[in-house]
């Protein structure tokens, strides 16, 4: 069973002077030193990978999506301004996907099949994003977390990749966030936060338990392996954030130094090729409908 390497590329230095304070600050140029780092490892295993991109990255810094695009890894869509579906409209959510996915197919000269939600912001509330995904001519989706989480989460979507008719009819495929079932709770081992934290044995267990029955799609951000300091204007903001907000921004940086090697590991030991591979080559099953 072949799982999937997935990266949503953004720069992460400016999306949290934003998102956490509230300051437009320019893209810096770790995503691209950073995203490298990632495509080296990626060759070095014989890996290929999809890399959803934002729209801002691709505009910046266009050489580093020619790259990817060269190396034959799979080149998705992250958004423009990695705007989270419960902050744009309809009409705001189309240009947002139409403008990135136009940009990274020019710059690139290859066609893009595959969307990933900012913060898998996808859910029952902003339903709706899934028209605006298929309408604006992705084949699949990939944004929905099958479990019940505070800002995101579907819960009781399907665990499995499947076709779906979405609220006003289109068809689109959606390949849900990996998860597995602890008792009482379901928890998303295969990226972000958990993968951070997690030791490496209890993300290989993890892997294990959803490989019997489906492929596991790993998903990373450059940023998960930035271990230099922030540049000052950052930290210019921190220290005049409340408590609570200082802590979490802190603890956002907890075992970054291990996410490398693990990722290293997990690439060594699995098998994956490009989302759009396996959803190509998944059986067809039931449609679910919206
Ligand atoms: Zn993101």
């Amino acid at each position: 069973m072949k799982s999937a390497f997935t990266v949503d590329v953004e720069d992460g230095i400016s999306i949290a002077m934003r998102d956490a304070f509230s300051v437009e600050s320019p893209q810096t140029d770790r995503v691209v030193h950073l995203t490298e780092k990632i495509l080296e490892l990626l060759s070095r295993r014989g890996v290929k990978g999809t890399f959803f991109v934002l729209g801002v990255v691709a505009e910046e810094f266009p050489e580093l999506v020619k790259r990817i695009a060269s190396e034959n890894h799979e080149l998705g869509v992250h958004g423009y301004d990695h705007l989270q579906f419960f902050r744009m409209t309809r009409d705001e959510a189309f240009q947002e996907l139409n403008s990135a996915k136009k940009r990274i197919e020019d710059i690139s000269g290859k066609a893009v099949y595959g969307h990933r939600a900012p913060a898998f912001s996808i859910t029952p509330e902003t339903k709706w994003g899934l028209d605006v995904i298929a309408e604006t001519g992705f084949e699949y989706d990939s944004s929905i977390m099958p479990i019940s989480g505070i800002r995101y989460g579907w819960p009781g979507f399907s665990e499995t990749i499947c076709k779906i008719k979405t609220p006003e009819g289109y068809d689109l495929t959606e390949v849900p966030m990996s998860v597995v079932k602890l008792p009482g709770r379901k928890i998303p081992a295969c990226g972000g936060g958990y993968l951070r934290l997690f030791p490496e044995w209890i993300t290989k267990k993890a892997f294990d338990l959803i490989i019997k029955e489906r492929p596991a799609i790993v998903y990373i951000h450059p940023y998960e392996l930035d271990t230099e300091r922030y540049p000052e204007y950052y930290f210019d903001e921190l220290k005049k954030s409340g408590f609570l907000r200082r802590n979490k921004m802190k603890s956002m940086w907890i075992n970054r130094k291990s996410v490398y090697p693990k990722l290293s590991s997990l690439l060594e030991k699995y098998e994956f090729e490009p989302l759009i591979n396996i959803v190509r080559s998944r059986k067809p099953g039931e449609v679910i409908q919206i």
